[in-house]
């Protein structure tokens, strides 16, 4: 998830992580079947998941949060949040997420550690496999997030939040005056491109290949813009100021010439998409071509365009277009309410 006004957004990426990660040892666990039928899970400890638990714990549904490798999502991992209202000197990224957390816990919810690696969504009460354990509720509230595509540089996984970042809306403020590259070259890469123009001097757009995927009206105000350069058939082969903790430079090579140069540098912004964690989902309800869960109403998720019972989909997992906490928790509010509403109208 993108944080408003955060400084470095820590979002440390990658699609394969996180706890949607299909786990080897489920494998290897014997399934065990609790008889407990949970009135409500939430899959993820992020704003969107948080929200959703003070929601259904205050309505007494004793939510069960689990929460994976990444315990409170990219909140967790920022730094200052300036635009989350409310906090009118801003507040610390883990310090909201924690607050978050007390409230929750405060009402009832219980938190666990806790990777789904399947699930069965198509018969009440739904049922999850959870390390080895079938666990059975009647709702599920799925929050669990997109996670920034990253290039995978171990230069670049040293310097996230250190002049890295994968957040121009959160980090660009930090930029001014500054010179500063954004990678890829769809319509993320050009809109943070342009948008970083307002506090950096010099922004320099690379794409690893001549074909550029952003919309052409995103690349003609790119390609006007005076304060942006853009170099194509070039990738990264390295962020440099590892040894400084702080970014000074990149290592760039031209495909097309096999040239290696260093393009000195204080920032650097990847624009390369993000990966929703829906792995375990796939076949169970619709998402869409980029695996973002496709919602109607907000909140209620689908199969074959039906919707799935009891089954609700709130923050970035089901939004590539806001990607905001305030958004995020704004859905967590609404998918809960419509887990009360569903338990109630089966007589829960
Ligand atoms: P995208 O269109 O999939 O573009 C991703 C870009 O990142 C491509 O240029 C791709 O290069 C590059 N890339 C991917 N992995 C890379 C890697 N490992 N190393 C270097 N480059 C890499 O993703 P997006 O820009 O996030 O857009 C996603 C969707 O949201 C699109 O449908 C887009 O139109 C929409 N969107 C719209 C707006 C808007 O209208 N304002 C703004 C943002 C997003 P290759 O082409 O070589 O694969």
């Amino acid at each position: 998830m993108r944080q408003e006004g955060v400084q470095y957004s820590q979002a440390v990426g990658g699609a394969e992580r996180a706890w949607l990660e299909l786990q080897s040892r489920d494998a290897m666990t014997t399934d065990k079947k609790t008889n407990e039928i949970r009135e409500v899970i939430i899959l993820g400890s992020g704003c969107a998941g948080l929200t959703a638990a003070i929601y259904s714990a205050r309505a007494n549904l004793k939510p069960l949060v689990l929460e994976g490798h990444e315990p409170g999502g990219q909140l967790s991992i920022t730094t200052l949040v300036e635009n989350f209202p409310g906090w009118p000197e801003g507040v610390q990224g883990p310090s909201l997420i924690e607050n978050m957390r007390q409230q929750a816990v405060r009402f009832g919810a219980e938190i666990r550690m806790g990777s789904v690696s399947a699930s069965d969504l198509s018969k009440q009460p739904l049922e999850l496999t959870v390390d080895g354990e079938t666990l059975r509720t009647r709702s599920l509230i799925i929050a669990s997030g997109a996670s920034a595509r990253w290039l995978g540089l171990e230069s670049e996984q040293a310097l996230i939040g250190h002049g890295v970042s994968s957040c121009a809306t959160c980090d660009g403020f930090f930029f001014s005056g500054k010179e500063i590259a954004v990678i890829g070259g769809g319509d993320s890469a050009m809109e943070e491109a342009l948008f970083l123009t307002r506090f950096a001097t010099k922004v320099t757009l690379i794409n690893r290949s001549e074909r550029f995927r952003a919309s052409k009206i995103m690349m003609e105000r790119t390609q006007k813009h005076p304060q942006i350069q853009i170099l194509s058939s070039t990738t990264v082969e390295e962020v440099l100021g590892v040894a400084e903790k702080d970014v000074c430079g990149l290592k760039l090579k031209n495909q097309k010439t096999g040239e290696v140069f260093t393009l000195p540098l204080s920032g650097v912004f990847l624009g390369i998409g993000h990966v929703p964690n829906t792995k375990m989902f796939v076949g169970q309800m619709d998402l869409d071509a980029d695996g973002y869960i496709q919602t109607q109403g907000n909140v209620f998720t689908t199969k074959s365009g039906t919707v799935l019972p009891g089954v609700f989909a709130c923050g970035d997992v089901q939004d590539r277009r806001y990607r905001q906490a305030i958004t995020a928790a704004g859905t967590g509010c609404m998918a809960a309410l419509e887990v009360e509403k569903f338990l109630e109208a089966q007589g829960h």
